[in-house]
C-alpha cells in the first residue's frame, strides 16, 4: 500500500513513504486539521464524518487535492475502506453539543469505537484514540497524570461524553490484549484555534464571539475555575507524534498545556485582545463542571519529546483573527 511520493507544493511536503490514512471526525475542528497536516505530509487522506458537528467550510480547501477524500458516514454503522492507519477522532466534544443528544454521543464513543477497532482488525491497521481530560472527570488530583484513575459522575450530563469516552479506552485495551491491536490512546485536554464552532459553547469560542460582538461575555459560576488550553497546531503535532511512536508505545498519554488559567483571566484577556466594550455577566456554573484542570504532561516529555510551544496569547490572537473573518462573511449563520 505504501510507496515513494514527491509532490511540488510550497507547503512542508517532502518526498517520504506514503501512506493510507483514515480520519473519522474529519470535518471537524481537530479533524480538519490533521487533515491538512497528513496531507501536506504527502498523505493519502479519507475523511470520514457524520457532519453533525462538522462542516464543509473547515474542509472545502483540501477538496482539490486529489489525495483527498470525504465520505458522509456515520461511524455507528460498519466502514469498509482501506487504509494503513485510523485516527479516531469522530465525537461531539462541547457540552452543549455532546447533551444534546446524549444516547448517540455515548452510542458514537462505543459503537464507532468497536467499528474502528474491528476494522483495523481486519486490516492490521494501526488505531489512535482521541480520549479526553474529561475521563478524569472532576478531579481530586491536580495536575492530572496518566496514573489518576479519576472521578467521574456516571450518572450526570457529562456521562455520556465521558463514560463514553472511558468505555471506549476500555475497549482499545481489550482489542490490544485480545486481538494483539497496535493502539495508540491520547488523552487531548482542552485545545482551542481557528475552526472551532462558532455556537459550540466552548469557552474559547463563547468569549470570542461575545467580545467581538460586544456582547456580554458570560461566566459560569464565578470564573475561578481554572482550564489550560493548549493551541491546535501544538495538538495536532502531539496526535501525529504519538501515531508515530514506537510499537508497544500504547498510552494513555497526555496532551495538553500545562498553562493553568482561571476563566476569569481568559476573559479578561480576551477583552485586552480584541479592545472589547464588553461586560462581565455571571451565570450558574453547569451541573459537574470540573472546578480544575491541568496535564501533567511528563509521560509525553519523556516518549514523544513533546510539549506544547504556542502562549496562550499568541494563539488567541490567530483565533480572534479567524472569528473576525467568520463574522464578518457572516459565515456563522451557514450550516455545513
Ligand atoms: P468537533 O465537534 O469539531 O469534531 C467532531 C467531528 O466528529 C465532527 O466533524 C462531527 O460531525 C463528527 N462526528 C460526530 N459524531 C459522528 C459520528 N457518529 N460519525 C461520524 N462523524 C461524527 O470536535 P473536536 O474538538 O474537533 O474534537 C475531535 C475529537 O477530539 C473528539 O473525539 C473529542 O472528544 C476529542 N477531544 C477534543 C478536545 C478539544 O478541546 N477540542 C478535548 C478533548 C478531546
Ligand atoms: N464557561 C464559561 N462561560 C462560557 C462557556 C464556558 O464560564 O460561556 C466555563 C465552563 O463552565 C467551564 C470552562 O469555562 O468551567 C470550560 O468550558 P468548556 O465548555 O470550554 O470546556 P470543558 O468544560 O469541557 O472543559
Amino acid at each position: 500500500m505504501n510507496g515513494i511520493f514527491s509532490r511540488n507544493s510550497n507547503t512542508t511536503r517532502r518526498n517520504y513513504m506514503r501512506k493510507q490514512i483514515l480520519v473519522t471526525g474529519g470535518a471537524g475542528f481537530l479533524g480538519s486539521h490533521l487533515c491538512e497536516r497528513l496531507l501536506n505530509e504527502g498523505h493519502e487522506v479519507i475523511c470520514v464524518d457524520n457532519f453533525f458537528t462538522g462542516k464543509k467550510r473547515n474542509i472545502v480547501h483540501l477538496m482539490k487535492d486529489p489525495y483527498f477524500e470525504v465520505i458522509r458516514h456515520d461511524i455507528n454503522f460498519p466502514l469498509s475502506v482501506e487504509v494503513d492507519e485510523i485516527y479516531n477522532l469522530a465525537c461531539p466534544a462541547s457540552p452543549v453539543h455532546y447533551q444534546f443528544d446524549p444516547v448517540q454521543t455515548t452510542k458514537t464513543s462505543v459503537m464507532g469505537a468497536i467499528n474502528m477497532l474491528d476494522l483495523a482488525k481486519r486490516l492490521d491497521a494501526k488505531i489512535l484514540q482521541a480520549s479526553t481530560s474529561e475521563v478524569y472527570g472532576d478531579p481530586q488530583v491536580h495536575p492530572q497524570s496518566e496514573k489518576y484513575r479519576g472521578n467521574v459522575n456516571s450518572i450526570g450530563p457529562r456521562a455520556c461524553y465521558d463514560e463514553g469516552k472511558r468505555c471506549a479506552e476500555t475497549l482499545f485495551f481489550d482489542y490490544r490484549r485480545q486481538h494483539g491491536l497496535d493502539i495508540k490512546v491520547v488523552r487531548i485536554f482542552n485545545t482551542y484555534g481557528p475552526r472551532m464552532h462558532p455556537n459550540d459553547g466552548r469557552v474559547v469560542s463563547n468569549f470570542i464571539v461575545q467580545a467581538l460582538k460586544g456582547e456580554d461575555i458570560t461566566i459560569y459560576g464565578k470564573g475561578t475555575q481554572t482550564r489550560s488550553f493548549c493551541y491546535v497546531d501544538d495538538l495536532i503535532e502531539g496526535l501525529t507524534r504519538m501515531m508515530n511512536s514506537r510499537e508497544g508505545l500504547t498510552g494513555p498519554i497526555n496532551i495538553g498545556n500545562p498553562e493553568e488559567f482561571t476563566i476569569l483571566e481568559l476573559a479578561q484577556k480576551v477583552i485586552e485582545l480584541t479592545n472589547s466594550t464588553s461586560k462581565l455577566i455571571y451565570k450558574p456554573l453547569p451541573e459537574d463542571d470540573p472546578l480544575k484542570r491541568k496535564p501533567n504532561i511528563d509521560l509525553a516529555i519523556k516518549e514523544l519529546g513533546w510539549r506544547s510551544e504556542e502562549k496562550l496569547e499568541d494563539g488567541l490572537k490567530k483565533t480572534i483573527n479567524y472569528f473576525r473573518c467568520l463574522l464578518e462573511n457572516d459565515e456563522s449563520t451557514r450550516l455545513t
